[in-house]
């Protein structure tokens, strides 16, 4: 049975959005004199960043509370992701937006795309041109040269250059908190697990952008606490709770309650496949290959997004977590309008269904509760397929 348990992460954010965390982290980065770079999505190459001495920021929103200033803009049928995130930045109120001195977008999905565009006289903005076949052989070719451009940019903006070795550094940071984070997943994968998905999605809301080093001593302290609740045979859940893998569209805020709805009625979530979840923790970047630049392009042109097409990467990484986490159902999280996320859905329930033999759910959905009650009811009917 769960008992009541220290919090994972003991702060004075402990209780609070996990972003308030992150941006006191970002506030006090600036205060050191360090400059930020937003970013709007996993592409974004993190390791160049950080060795220019930038810290990146998602400036991905996901209150609905802007959505509607955005429609007066944007066409309602659009992304709450990027609804939101432009809402934010219409009103002046997003504060991840106003610390960030340049901004990097790129081409993934049309409506994201199109709405870089709209902001792109608000801050310095530099939109990557991303390969969207990731097999051919020129990909890689193309995305070397995005990078390269990117860093162009990156240096010109903020007057500094930076080298491959502290590009090579930068590398290394990002594997050993990868390594970190997969040994904190570890304890979400046990059965029964450990560790909740609120735990774990703090966990990652603050590695979005804290570095390596800063990262270090929350990692090890959450390793050290969850050690000594398996140790005492403490049980995330109730006993014998249906687990559930949630991949899909990125998910924060608002959406979430997909996740809380899950957890009401009676499942675990086990793992988070998306960009907001352990997606970007997935692999390593290959080191000491003597060219950074190109072991950052290879590793980050595998990130199975919806936008590259083929999109197998997903299938062969969600067969991963499945073997792993041994999930009971899988849902699927889809934002209302991601046409890639949408249509991709069919081959990813197939997998599920066909190869694991796995119930799984699809929910469309946006940053409104005017869906709950629906959802819960499909919920509760996939759990109670998990309990026959
Ligand atoms: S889902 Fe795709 S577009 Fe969105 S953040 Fe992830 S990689 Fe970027
Ligand atoms: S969820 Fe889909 S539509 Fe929305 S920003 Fe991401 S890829 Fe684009």
């Amino acid at each position: 049975m769960m008992t009541k348990q220290e919090p994972l992460i003991d702060d004075e954010y402990t209780g609070e959005p996990p972003a308030k965390r992150l941006l006191a982290y970002l506030q006090s980065q600036r205060e050191h004199g360090l400059r930020i770079v937003g970013i709007y999505c996993c592409y974004a190459p993190v390791e160049l960043i950080r060795a220019l001495d930038l810290v990146p920021a998602s400036l991905c929103a996901f209150s609905n509370a802007t959505i509607e200033a955005a429609e007066a803009v944007l066409p309602a049928n659009l992304c709450p992701l990027i609804k939101s995130s432009y809402g934010f930045i219409m009103k002046d109120a997003c504060p991840f937006f106003a610390v960030a001195d340049a901004v990097i977008g790129e081409t993934t999905c049309d409506g994201k795309k199109k709405m870089f565009e709209l902001i792109a006289d608000r801050k310095p903005m530099h939109v990557m041109d991303l390969p969207q076949l990731p097999d051919e052989p020129e990909a890689i070719d193309d995305w070397v040269a995005a990078i390269r451009k990117l860093r162009g940019f990156l240096e010109s903006v903020f007057e500094r250059t930076t080298t491959d070795e502290r590009i090579e550094a930068a590398i290394r940071e990002t594997n050993v908190k990868s390594r970190r984070l997969n040994e904190v997943f570890e304890y979400a994968a046990l059965n029964p697990p450990v560790i909740g998905w609120p735990e774990l999605y703090d966990a990652l809301f603050l590695a979005q952008g804290a570095s390596g080093a800063d990262l270090a001593p929350i990692l090890d302290g959450m390793l050290e606490k969850l050690e000594a609740r398996k140790r005492d045979g403490y049980v995330y859940g109730p006993k014998g709770a249906p687990t559930v893998l949630v991949t899909g569209c990125p998910v924060g805020g608002d959406s979430l309650k997909v996740l809380h709805i899950i957890e009401e009625a009676g499942g675990v979530i086990v793992a988070l496949d998306a960009c907001s979840g352990m997606k970007p923790y997935a692999a390593l970047i290959e080191e000491g290959t003597g060219d950074p630049i190109r072991a950052i392009a290879a590793r980050y042109l595998k990130i199975p997004c919806s936008c590259m097409t083929p999109n197998d990467r997903r299938l062969t990484e969600l067969d991963r977590l499945i073997e792993k986490f041994k999930p009971d159902a899988v849902v699927d999280v889809v934002l209302q309008a991601c046409h890639s996320y949408n249509i991709e859905s069919i081959k990813v329930g197939k997998a599920v269904q066909d190869k694991h033999g796995l119930p799984f759910l699809k929910v469309v959905t946006d940053y409104s509760q005017s869906d709950a009650g629906q959802i819960r009811t499909r919920v509760e009917a996939l759990l109670e397929m998990c309990r026959r």
